[in-house]
């Protein structure tokens, strides 16, 4: 599928030293250094495309954004793959609600997502990849697991064992009740009768009544949602054979964790023998005045209408990022405000002839990154230039400082 259109980075002098990027890992859940490679490949789960970008999936693609960029300016190549999950229930409902063909549904929605990603100056993938595309993948990505783990039909469907993967529940650190649960609240099938495990994982699900289907070995239908994820993955990401992983980083938001990281993980571990990602990372959720943000509570805040009212998407971008990625935060007006009267202040001081010296606090916006992307440290740094500048500091270069702040945090100015 057509991505977005590439995003200008400035290059940064080699002479900045870029300490290695240090992660939190949600499977060994703790702080990791990823090791120096000349090339790191990186997925991160897309929308269904049954609502254009709100402000969580913003704050996500914003996050593995900076771990590209930071990537990319220390100087290595990132392979960057994504998928649209433009086969999934929540979109076929969404489309039967409103009247509307689900694929005319995906395709609007896909737009303003790319739109939306444009604006908020996001790199695009490498590979931006439809579930309609990649069906053929994904049939056979499931006949490599079923030669390669047991899998089992209930009523036509086809189920893979979960527990044939010795990891499977160590990627997210749950106990089987609360895995059970929150497997029936993301859209599992626990208590389906038939099932060896409530866990299993559906591979494959037989044509239903009114629904789109697709030929395949086991009969027409559709693929399941956590192999859309592992057939992608796999087939358009470059693989370290040197490697006890599959690839560096699988990211999303923290609802991703379970079952559907845990389970994409299972599945790609079946089909490679070995451990799908080195690092799971994972973002918290956007809430909006207190309250949690969420289509039932009818309360979520789209990014393009925000744009379409004459918000920036730039103070979008920084108000994103003026909290840690990992926090569950609150999207308030305030929040907002801070970011407009710091990206107006940056404007400022950068546009003065002679600025305060510009090496440190690149150095320490360098520095608060490679930190589990410390971004409010790294605004922090900036913010401290900003008012040295405009107290007179002298003996830095603007134009070096504009290019690193837009190469690292995508903040143009
Ligand atoms: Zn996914």
């Amino acid at each position: 599928m057509k991505s977005w259109p590439q995003v200008y980075i400035p290059p940064i002098e080699s002479s900045f030293d870029f300490p290695q990027l240090r992660l939190y890992n949600t499977a060994s859940q703790s702080i990791e250094e990823l090791p120096r490679k000349n090339l790191y490949q990186m997925y991160v789960c897309g929308i269904t495309p049954y609502d254009a970008t709100h402000l969580g999936h913003a704050a996500t693609y914003t996050t593995f954004d900076l771990i590209n960029r930071f990537l990319r300016a220390s100087g290595a190549r990132v392979d960057f793959v994504q998928n649209i999950t433009d086969i999934d229930d929540p979109l076929f409902e969404r489309a039967k609600r409103d009247n509307v063909d689900w694929s005319d549904l995906a395709t609007s929605q896909i737009e303003l997502f790319r739109g939306d990603m444009v604006d908020l100056h996001i790199i695009p993938p490498k590979d931006y990849i439809g579930v309609v595309e990649a069906i053929p993948i994904i049939i056979d990505s499931i006949s490599k697991i079923r030669e390669a783990a047991p899998t089992y039909s209930v009523e036509s469907d086809l189920y893979f064992d979960v527990h044939s993967d010795s990891n499977f529940g160590k990627r997210s650190h749950l106990s089987k009740e609360e895995m059970i649960e929150i497997f029936a609240e993301r859209g599992g099938d626990p208590s389906r009768e038939g099932k060896r495990n409530p866990l299993d994982a559906l591979l494959w699900l037989h044509q239903r009544d009114g629904e789109p289907g697709w030929e395949s070995p086991y009969g027409k239908g559709r693929p399941g949602w956590h192999i859309e994820c592992s057939a992608i993955a796999m087939h358009y990401l470059s693989r370290d054979t040197d490697s006890q992983f599959s690839i560096d980083i699988q990211g999303g938001g923290k609802d991703l964790i379970f079952p559907h990281h845990e389970m994409s993980a299972a599945q790609s571990k079946a089909i490679s023998g070995k451990e799908f990602a080195r690092s799971y990372v994972h973002t918290g959720m956007i809430g909006l005045d207190g309250e949690k943000m969420s289509k039932s509570k009818g309360n979520l805040l789209f990014v393009s209408k925000m744009v379409n009212e004459g918000i920036s998407p730039m103070a979008i971008r920084l108000a994103l990022i003026s909290q840690h990625y990992s926090a569950d935060r609150m999207w308030t007006q305030s929040v907002l405000d801070d970011a407009v009267v710091l990206l107006e202040k940056i404007s400022i001081a950068l546009s003065r002839e002679e600025v305060a010296p510009t090496k440190t606090v690149i150095n320490e916006i360098i520095g608060a990154l490679s930190n589990n992307l410390d971004t409010s440290g790294a605004l922090d740094a900036l913010s401290t230039w900003c008012d040295k500048t405009l107290e007179g500091s002298v003996g830095g270069e603007a134009g070096e400082l504009s290019r690193a702040i837009d190469s690292l945090l995508g903040i143009a100015i």
